[in-house]
């Protein structure tokens, strides 16, 4: 049984292979024509110069011109931006040395770029050949409005009247930072917060910091994570030095404690 099957495969592949043969043996016949007459000209054809890509001494790539490198790159950057579990970029360095060198190849050997791309991610363990580090705003990352301070007040009712925010208790002149980057879309004194500073975060999100003693904003500068926006004070309606912290989604102050680092 087992021997009949065996047989039947080989006479398969037999019938196969001799009608390939035939196949290629008239294009061989062809092409020895050609190539009987010009074999020197036939292999320069098919070289050609090309750019070879290293990345830390590794070749990664061969490519046309200098502007595919570019491309190569911003193709890699993109994918680690997008496989990275940073939520809001901040900050994207390329952590490889690229450098290049003229090569002469055969045609067949270059691939086009996402070819490469591919081969540069898909290295094990995250350990691609050309490396980004990507810096900014990750899921569940809390926020840190003033290095110390202590919560004072927290979020809603008090004294049978609403509190919009959490106080944080500091010294006067702590400096504030901004919690997220964003568009700073008031800065100056409104009744009751005082010097006070907000910033537009998208996702119709505002971040409100309220009783400043010092604004180091201006109404449409753009803030990164982490910039000192003001300083901590007591101005407006309040009893001593504290910063006031709203958070508001659609204008509707939200509770900020989930998003705060613990003071
Ligand atoms: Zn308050």
């Amino acid at each position: 049984m087992n021997r009949k099957l065996i047989i039947a495969v080989l006479s398969i592949s037999i019938t196969f292979t001799s009608t390939a043969y035939v196949i290629s043996s008239k294009e061989l016949s062809k092409e020895a024509k050609y190539t009987s007459s010009s074999t020197m000209q036939e292999s320069d054809i098919n070289m050609v110069e090309v750019i070879s890509v290293k990345s830390d001494g590794r070749e990664v790539a061969l490519v046309k011109d200098k502007s595919e490198i570019k491309k190569l790159l911003d193709m890699v950057k993109e994918k680690a931006i997008k496989e990275s579990d940073v939520k809001e970029v901040e900050e994207v360095k390329l952590n490889s040395k690229i450098t290049y060198e003229p090569k002469r190849v055969n045609y067949s050997e270059i691939k086009d770029l996402t070819h490469y791309v591919s081969n540069i991610v898909t290295d094990h363990d995250n350990n691609w050949s050309i490396k980004f580090d990507i810096k900014g705003y990750k899921e569940g990352d809390k926020w840190i409005p003033v290095s110390r301070g202590t919560i004072s007040s927290s979020f809603g009712e008090r004294w049978g009247r609403m509190h919009k925010g959490i106080d944080i208790a500091a010294p006067t002149g702590t400096p504030i930072y901004a919690v997220r980057k964003g568009k700073v879309i008031f800065s100056g004194w409104q009744d009751g917060y005082g010097k006070v500073i907000k910033i537009d975060i998208g996702e119709d999100t505002v971040i409100i910091y309220g009783h400043c003693s010092v604004l180091n904003v201006n109404k449409n500068d753009l803030v990164d994570a982490g910039e000192k926006i003001g300083e901590v004070g007591s101005t407006g309606k309040s009893t001593g030095p504290h910063l006031h912290f709203e958070v508001r989604k659609d204008n509707i102050p939200q509770n900020p404690e989930p998003y705060l680092k613990k003071y």
